[in-house]
């Protein structure tokens, strides 16, 4: 059984800055981490979302390229390439916090941990004694009813910061930071992206008719809120039963391109839906 001062259960940003941090301060530390260190953050968040939206500004730049006084022709936008680069960017990150922890003397142990006893982390079947405990295993994300992510139509953010084919319609369901990093980003490369939100940045649902100004209407007309002209709406949870009857008003033309796509929606933190009264 190995001992340490301090285990830290969850090797993301919380976790990992944690165990650099004791190790500083001179306590043996032993690091949990049952995938890869950086966690969320790193691997399928912050980082490589933040390399693809590097990417949508220079195509954004480029197609705007004639009014720098630069003529390109035969341009063509990949974001295949693009998730390739933000999987390198990621790899450069995530490799050199294993070299900070390393060079730390932390140890790094693979595996899935959980509380033994009061001051036992067992992991991978071995029993790990630990003066004290921080759990920092962080979160996961949540489902609507009935929308639960299969990688093919209905997309988690973790499949989306992969998604290799720019979707010909997407709808994005809840208008966070997240949600809105991806819609810019299809929409940059040329999908028709709608947003759906009923909250406004106060929390409060969006009146009808401050819809439109409520999420970056500049980059494409649908992500603006309300891209459903003459529709009346209410606010209301989303339930399984209805969601279907919920969605169909704005998946009017989802429901027909998802055939040729095969991507619909970005299940993303959802909270409530913005849908038109029957
Ligand atoms: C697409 C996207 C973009 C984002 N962009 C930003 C941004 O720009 N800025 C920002 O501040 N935040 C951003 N976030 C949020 C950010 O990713 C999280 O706030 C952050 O990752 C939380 O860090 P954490 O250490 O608490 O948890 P996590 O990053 O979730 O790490 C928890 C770790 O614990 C591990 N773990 C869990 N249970 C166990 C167990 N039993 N045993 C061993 N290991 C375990 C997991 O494998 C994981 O590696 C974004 C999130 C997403 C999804």
């Amino acid at each position: 059984m190995a001992s340490y001062d301090i285990g830290i259960i969850g090797g993301g940003p919380g976790g990992y800055v944690a165990a650099l941090r004791a190790s500083q301060l001179g306590l043996r530390t032993a690091l949990f981490e049952r995938d890869r260190v950086g966690g969320v953050c790193l691997n399928w968040g912050c980082i490589p979302s933040k390399a693809l939206l590097k990417n949508a500004e220079v195509v954004n730049l480029v197609r705007e390229a004639e009014a720098w006084g630069i003529r390109a022709e035969n341009v063509s936008f990949d974001l295949g390439a693009a998730v390739d680069r933000s999987r390198s960017v990621v790899e450069k990150i995530v490799s050199g916090v294993e070299g900070l922890l390393k060079d730390a003397n932390v140890d790094v142990v693979q595996g899935s941990a959980a509380l033994g006893g009061p001051r036992v982390v067992t992991c991978g079947g071995v029993r790990h004694e630990v003066k004290n405990i921080v759990i920092a295993s962080g979160t996961s994300s949540r489902n609507l009813p009935g929308l639960v992510p299969d990688g093919r139509v209905v997309l988690s953010s973790k499949d989306a910061v992969v998604l290799r084919k720019v979707p010909k319609h997407a709808v994005v369901i809840g208008a966070g930071p997240v949600g809105v990093e991806f819609g810019h980003l299809w929409a940059s490369y040329g999908a028709k992206v709608t947003i759906v939100e009923l909250l406004d940045a106060n929390g409060a649902p969006v009146a009808p008719e401050a819809q439109s100004d409520t999420v970056l209407p500049q980059g494409d007309l649908d992500l603006a809120l309300g891209a459903l002209p003459g529709v009346r709406y209410r606010t209301r949870p989303v339930t399984s039963p209805s969601l279907d009857r919920q969605l169909r008003p704005i998946g009017h033309s989802i429901a027909r391109n998802l055939t040729q796509t095969a991507i619909g929606m970005l299940s993303i933190s959802p909270t409530w839906l913005s849908c038109p009264v029957a």
